[in-house]
């Protein structure tokens, strides 16, 4: 196991960004955690990077408990685990030369042999596309769709063992957004690294992704197989946001009814009692909204749900 989170808290002030959430990535896996903003997922990513302290709960990342690791004890394990950000321009440093960006987390783990540390950046450069001459070229030079494949090269040079990668294309024109996920595809089965992508949109993770978690207030409210996910959604929050995302197969598409959630995403200073979905949930019932459905898996096939109304021979349909 690369990442291990167990009941993880994280509440900022008033605030309750994570409530409780625990999930698993394996060598080699990548995990797409999917919610809506607000949903807490972005907090996950910064508690596995210890850049935000987690409240409560545990962290373990490649069998080491890094839950309460001081910021110096942390730093040699930052080789394994690297991040790439939203919005790869304020992320990259406007003064520095791509080559220079590139080769900063060598330098920063004392890989300093000027002759090593150029081949790295060269062979980096070349894995994410970019031509060679884009060495000397500075952030603002190049489109958003290179910059990205900058934060790649940067986030990859250490090969470390976890990727966090934080809404890596949401940032992009759509035309450039598939070619940046098929890199990043290509680039993982490639080098083999584990990665929690985080989104708020279920298509983009749907080729690339092992699992999937759904996110809602803080919690996790369904996860399993991508596949799965996408044929037989559990949860009904999963059920809708499916039914939002566009398909390409345009008999897929008039399979599935459009779900619309009523009302906006509840404030996490103040969630709901018992479902925290029950005021936005078509098919809530009284039950919902006094006793909290805990993630279950009633065929023990590996995809639970917190849902009252999933059981052994039942699935919900929010579209009825
Ligand atoms: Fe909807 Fe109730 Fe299921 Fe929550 S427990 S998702 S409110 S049916
Ligand atoms: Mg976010």
């Amino acid at each position: 196991m690369i990442l291990r989170i167990d009941n993880l808290v994280k509440h900022y002030g008033p605030v309750q960004a994570v409530d409780g959430l625990s999930l698993e990535i394996g060598q080699g896996e990548v995990l797409g955690l999917v919610g809506e903003s607000g949903s807490g997922k972005s907090t996950v990513g910064k508690c596995v990077l210890r850049l935000t302290e987690p409240t409560a709960g545990s962290i373990e990342l490649a069998g080491k408990d890094i839950t309460h690791l001081s910021r110096r004890a942390m730093r040699p394990l930052r080789r394994d685990v690297h991040m790439v950000f939203q919005d790869p321009f304020s992320s990259l440093n406007p003064r520095f030369t791509i080559e220079r960006i590139v080769a900063e987390p060598l330098l920063r783990h004392k890989v300093t042999d000027r002759r090593e540390v150029a081949n790295r950046v060269a062979a980096m450069l070349e894995k994410v596309g970019l031509r060679q001459e884009m060495r000397k070229r500075f952030p603002h030079e190049l489109s958003g769709g290179q910059r990205q494949r900058v934060g790649l090269a940067r986030a990859l040079i250490l090969e470390p063992k976890l990727v966090v990668a934080d809404e890596p294309v949401s940032a992009l024109d759509v035309s450039v957004q598939a070619s940046v996920l098929n890199l990043i595809t290509d680039l993982q089965r490639d080098m083999g690294f584990s990665c929690l992508f985080i989104t708020h949109d279920l298509s983009v993770v749907e080729f690339l992704a092992d699992r999937i978690a759904v996110m809602y207030l803080g919690r996790i409210v369904e996860s399993g197989p991508t596949a799965e996910i996408f044929a037989q959604p559990r949860h009904p929050y999963t059920q809708a946001l499916l039914s939002a995302a566009p398909v390409a197969d345009p008999a897929r598409q008039r399979e599935r009814r459009r779900i619309v959630l009523g009302g906006d995403v509840p404030s996490p200073m103040d969630p709901p009692s018992g479902c925290r979905f029950h005021t936005r949930c078509p098919l809530a019932f009284d039950e919902c909204r006094t006793s909290e459905p805990l993630l279950n898996d009633p065929r023990g096939s590996g995809h639970p749900a917190a849902c009252h109304l999933v059981t052994a021979d039942r699935v919900p349909d929010a579209a009825k």
